[in-house]
């Protein structure tokens, strides 16, 4: 319980509360804890970026041209399926794919919750203007706010439906279509989760299936409760149902990172989409960060990236901050004054879309977003909440 429990890395600005991506899909509330690992003060992604230079790149590329070759159709059909919303690197992804080495990719998107403009512009954009072949996987929207709200109200994690969607999407339309083939951009191991993960090309498909799904959860509840309890019939799940192992050994699924072929530098993708699809980024700064390319197609990942703020204490400028220290585009002091001034910024711009999206009044809102204060990290001094510790 003391202050001490919470560490900052010594390199970038990451603290060790910072949550595993892994964990939140397995979906269980007690298994939602930080999981990134320090050695010496240094957390497991700053070493991974400095381990990242060791790498023989023109090796890997052979690896993915030899991929490529394996997987190539040449009959007109596709021979690879990439998901992706047309944001920076799903719009490298596809476009790298494609024209420089001749695949045929057949991209797939799953919606957000509630496209923000500048997101549906550059998911138009990704398409038409990149040139690609794109399926909307659009899960019902009365059913998927519903899920939403009671994420929100029991793990204060909005997005966790969204995310359970997001990682099937890929290899349910493997399946669907028999494109064994799939790539994602980045490995999400590449910020801290197991550093040897990020020395596997492909993900572990076992996560897509599971023995039971009534006894599996969705938004902390299990999903038979959710059936009885909340009034959504087992049929309006679909979306949400994870993958029968038989079927992706019967296609042969293999999802692999382009990221372990190709050295991936977050701004760099953001330069390639905006000459390559026609990417571009918000006009206005995005509240509760000092950035404007990152994560900018749905209103509700604002929200997502505050409650993160709120429950593990570290917010959407901690998360870009100790990126681009570790690509060396800015120092860790300005980061950390970064950090400072906007990591508990309130995205008030979408305050309205938030209270219509899950019909709630601003007190329920509000008082939703307190209960998850973590104790040990937050004090309060009068009426005001302030961070126990905070990176400095
Ligand atoms: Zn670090």
């Amino acid at each position: 319980m003391s202050d001490n429990l919470i560490k900052y890395c010594r390199e970038c600005v990451i603290s060790n509360q910072r949550p595993s991506s892994v964990v939140e899909f397995k979906n269980k509330l007690e298994d939602v804890k930080p999981m990134i690992k320090f050695t010496n003060g240094v957390c497991s992604a700053c070493i991974w970026e400095k381990e990242k230079s060791n790498i023989d790149w023109n090796e890997r590329r052979n690896e993915l041209e030899l991929l490529c070759d394996k997987f190539r159709k040449t009959d007109g059909t596709y021979d690879c399926i990439i998901p992706g919303s047309g944001g920076k690197d799903s719009a490298f992804t596809a476009h790298f794919l494609k024209y420089e080495l001749g695949m045929n990719p057949l991209t797939v998107t799953w919606a957000p919750h509630q496209y923000t403009d500048i997101g549906w512009k550059n998911f138009k954009s990704w398409i038409d203007q990149g040139g690609f072949d794109n399926i909307l996987f659009h899960p019902n929207g009365k059913v998927h706010k519903k899920l939403a709200k009671l994420a929100f109200q029991n793990l204060g994690h909005p997005f966790q439906p969204f995310i359970i969607g997001q990682k099937l999407t890929g290899p349910r339309a493997s399946i669907l279509y028999d494109i064994p083939l799939i790539f994602y951009g980045e490995n999400q191991a590449e910020y801290g989760n197991k550093i040897e993960d990020n020395y596997k090309p492909t993900m572990d498909l076992s996560f897509f299936s599971t023995e039971n799904f009534l006894d599996s959860t969705i938004s902390g509840i299990p999903v038979h409760k959710i059936i009885n309890d909340y009034n959504i019939p087992l049929n309006d799940l679909t979306m949400y149902r994870p993958l029968d192992q038989e079927k992706i050994d019967s296609v042969g699924s293999e999802v692999h990172y382009l990221s372990y072929y190709t050295k991936w530098d977050p701004q760099e993708m953001y330069y390639y989409a905006a000459e390559n699809t026609g990417f571009r980024p918000n006009p206005v700064r995005t509240q509760g960060t000092y950035s404007r390319y990152a994560g900018i197609d749905d209103v509700i990942e604002w929200l997502h990236f505050y409650m993160i703020f709120i429950k593990f204490g570290i917010g959407r400028a901690t998360y870009d901050a100790a990126q681009e220290i570790r690509n060396q585009k800015i120092t860790r002091e300005e980061g950390v004054s970064l950090v400072q001034k906007y990591d508990h910024e309130f995205p008030d711009q979408f305050l309205s879309d938030f209270l219509d999206y899950f019909e709630m009044n601003s007190e329920e809102f509000f008082n939703t977003i307190d209960k998850f204060r973590n104790p040990e990290i937050w004090k309060k001094d009068g009426d005001n909440w302030e961070l126990k510790t905070q990176v400095s």
